[in-house]
């Protein structure tokens, strides 16, 4: 039987070709694909089996998340007991290392979980998820997909292979990503190839995973840049610059996702333009670990498509976006860009073109129907001014009403669907206690000094 759903009523910002804003909006769904967006006017013999009344709200797409680590949720509000660390390598080493070695399958669930219901909350329908758990890495894959099934959010996961400790652990990561991608009835998720940073991976390693997404028609993803560590190691031992090293191994292609690139010039930029791969830009997280700010504009003057992230930080993506958009204005001094059209357009058509995913990204005919319907607490302005500047300006992700993923409500007035949120919590909860209870007694003050981390073999 196919289910036919009707939202009505509502400012629809489609990020359609046209970027066509419509008021008193009709958007008819059949069968979780989207058949129809036009007034309400046009769908009237439409015949829903549920009508949505999305009157005072703004509907657009499910916001896509371009990069995000779910288990990045254990260690909010951790307080960890370690020597304060001094740059972004030290976080690493001191904060995210010594994390990742605690980690166990029953943790890639209930973190994913977490992480999960949290995004679909407040309107993300997407996010492209890399996992890292060097002590439990076969079998991590099928948890995460576990719990984003339960939830009922579209994940585009991998783990992430890396040989800062071993060449093993790297082939055992890829091993990983391959085993996943290959597995049937994944539901709503799908794997890719996904490799830490240029800076902990050997270039044979990175020339297999380039074959591996290859082969497999799947996306890659990789860290860049996102400290000036990983420019000197390049440069002390390839003699080039990081972007450039990728390239010469194959690594830059249409499928290739580049996250952060806070440090790239202006001719790396140029080579991740000519290879038509893709950023996903982390601009709370780049401010958290106090890396710097992205060349956002440069990236984008020659062309390069830009997607949004999270890396694992506030998984909120309107509060992304807010960050976006300001970073900019801090860092540039220019009071008028990005503008607020181009950051969303960052969280929605082109986070989809960076994974390939063309059925998702906007509100048009013959899409998948991911669709939030957003309603501020207060409207204090109608939306017929800018709706791209009210979005980036003034929505937070508690605003989000109803979540659609192919069609299902599995948000519908703020409450998930498909499970039960307090029991979930209480699962997670007691798991991360667990975690934590491991993490206060590793020995953090242990790690290695600089520089000499990714060195063991
Ligand atoms: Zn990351």
């Amino acid at each position: 039987m196919s289910t036919k759903l009707l939202v009505k009523g509502g400012v629809a910002v489609t990020m359609d070709q046209k970027r066509r804003v419509i008021h008193d909006a009709g958007i008819a769904i059949e069968d979780g694909k989207i058949i129809s967006v036009g007034r309400s006017d046009d769908v009237k013999g439409f015949g829903a089996d549920e009508v949505i009344d999305a009157r005072g709200c703004i509907v657009m797409p499910g916001l896509i998340c371009s990069h995000t680590h779910l288990y990045g949720i254990a260690l909010r509000g951790s307080g960890l007991n370690i020597k304060p660390p001094s740059d972004f390598l030290q976080i690493l080493q001191r904060v995210w290392w010594p994390a990742d070695e605690a980690l166990t399958n029953e943790d890639a669930y209930a973190t994913a979980l977490a992480a999960g219901v949290e995004s679909l909350l407040n309107g993300t329908t997407c996010y492209a998820d890399t996992y890292s758990a060097p002590n439990a890495i076969e079998g991590s894959l099928d948890r995460i997909a576990k719990a984003s099934n339960e939830v009922g959010i579209r994940g585009i996961i991998s783990f992430e292979a890396t040989e800062r400790r071993s060449k093993k652990e790297g082939t055992r990561g890829l091993q990983e990503n391959l085993r996943f991608i290959a597995r049937k009835d994944k539901g709503r998720v799908m794997g890719m190839i996904s490799l830490h940073a240029s800076f902990t991976v050997s270039d044979d390693l990175i020339a297999r995973g380039a074959e591996a997404s290859r082969k497999n028609g799947v996306p890659l993803t990789i860290h860049v840049s996102e400290g000036p560590n990983d420019g000197y190691h390049n440069m002390e031992r390839y003699g080039k610059r990081s972007v450039e090293r990728l390239h010469d191994q194959g690594l830059l292609s249409s499928r290739s996702v580049l996250a952060h690139c806070v440090h790239l010039d202006e001719r790396e930029v140029g080579l991740v333009s000519k290879s038509s791969a893709s950023i996903a830009h982390n601009p709370m997280s780049n401010m958290l670990n106090a890396v710097g700010a992205a060349p956002l504009l440069e990236m984008v003057d020659q062309g390069v498509n830009v997607g949004l992230g999270n890396d694992g930080y506030v998984f909120d993506m309107f509060e992304n976006m807010r960050a976006a958009y300001l970073l900019q204005r801090v860092a540039r001094r220019n009071p008028n860009r990005p503008s607020p059209e181009q950051v969303v357009e960052m969280c929605t058509v082109n986070a989809a073109r960076a994974y390939g995913l063309s059925s998702l990204g906007s509100l048009s005919k013959g899409k998948r129907a991911d669709v939030i319907v957003v309603r501020p607490s207060f409207l204090a302005t109608p939306y017929s001014g800018s709706v791209y500047g009210y979005i980036v300006n003034g929505v937070r992700g508690p605003d989000v009403r109803d979540v659609m993923v192919d069609g299902e409500l599995v948000v519908r007035n703020k409450k998930a669907t498909r499970i039960d949120v307090e029991k979930s919590e209480a699962k997670v909860l007691k798991t991360m206690g667990k975690l934590w209870g491991r993490l206060g007694s590793s020995p953090h003050d242990a790690v290695e000094p600089l520089n000499q981390g990714q060195e063991r073999r």
